[in-house]
């Protein structure tokens, strides 16, 4: 393992028709790639991604969903979490979400069913893979209450204080390939201790360009995070490589 992708969504539809070249050229490269879902269907669909030797999967419920889904569905998807948990290496993607849910009623939802899956992941001593957007402060302040599994904020576009309450609860940032054109991720890795820094792709998201985003773009993270922090090329790759083996237990 050379590099580690810590948030991936190879699931997705996007990806049918080259995922298995994809993960090739992974395997090639020697990048790791840890796949998140938040659905039904990308849940189920993630399990097949396990043929592949250098992916784990986490599985979690994205908080647009849970914000919406009824209490059936919403347990049914836990229900079917629970029966796959020794197959995950983590629960998510998972979170709060104000962005897209401005409602109040539905926000307060999503926070009980985040408390919820918190405490599935204490009980069976899994990482948590974390999406904070427009509610980041609310997230560390939920998650530094009940969190008691190693924490990983995804994409985080919170505050530089903010940042400094999760690095103080020893929680993970991990770093999408975006941070090659944006002042404010690049502040972040300045701020993040190298220690608690991860890289992740988010694909097909958050790439370099406005193309479509694949794990393969890891090795441009390190670059940047190690121009950024002024640390050489090498000691970033492994030091990132031991936090996500440390994290997600791999
Ligand atoms: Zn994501």
């Amino acid at each position: 393992m050379k590099y580690v992708d810590v948030h991936a969504h190879l699931n997705e539809e996007i990806f049918d028709k080259d995922r298995d070249e994809i993960l090739k050229t992974c395997e090639e490269k020697g990048i790791f790639v840890i796949n998140c879902s938040g659905d039904k269907k990308g849940n189920k669909k993630s399990l097949d991604l396990l043929k592949s030797s250098n992916v784990k999967i986490c599985m979690g419920i994205y908080p647009t969903k849970t914000a919406e889904i009824s209490d059936d569905e919403f347990f049914k998807e836990i229900d079917f979490i629970k029966k796959n948990i020794e197959k995950i290496s983590g629960i998510g993607e998972v979170g709060l979400d104000f962005h897209w849910i401005k409602d109040k009623e539905k926000q307060e939802r999503q926070i009980e069913r985040f408390k919820e899956i918190i405490w599935l992941a204490n009980k069976n001593k899994l990482p948590l893979n974390v999406h904070s957007r427009k509610a980041e402060k609310e997230t560390i302040e939920i998650l530094s209450k009940n969190a008691k599994v190693p924490v990983v904020m995804h994409c985080f576009g919170g505050s530089l204080n903010l940042a400094s309450e999760g690095i103080k609860n020893g929680f993970h940032f991990s770093i999408p390939p975006i941070v090659i054109r944006s002042g404010s991720f690049k502040a972040l890795v300045r701020k993040v201790p190298i220690q608690q820094l991860l890289s992740e792709t988010d694909s097909p998201y958050l790439g370099p360009d406005r193309e479509r985003n694949d794990p393969t773009n890891i090795p441009l993270v390190i670059k940047q995070i190690a121009e950024t922090k002024k640390i050489d090329f090498d000691t970033v790759q492994k030091q990132i490589i031991k936090n996500a083996q440390k994290v997600f237990n791999i």
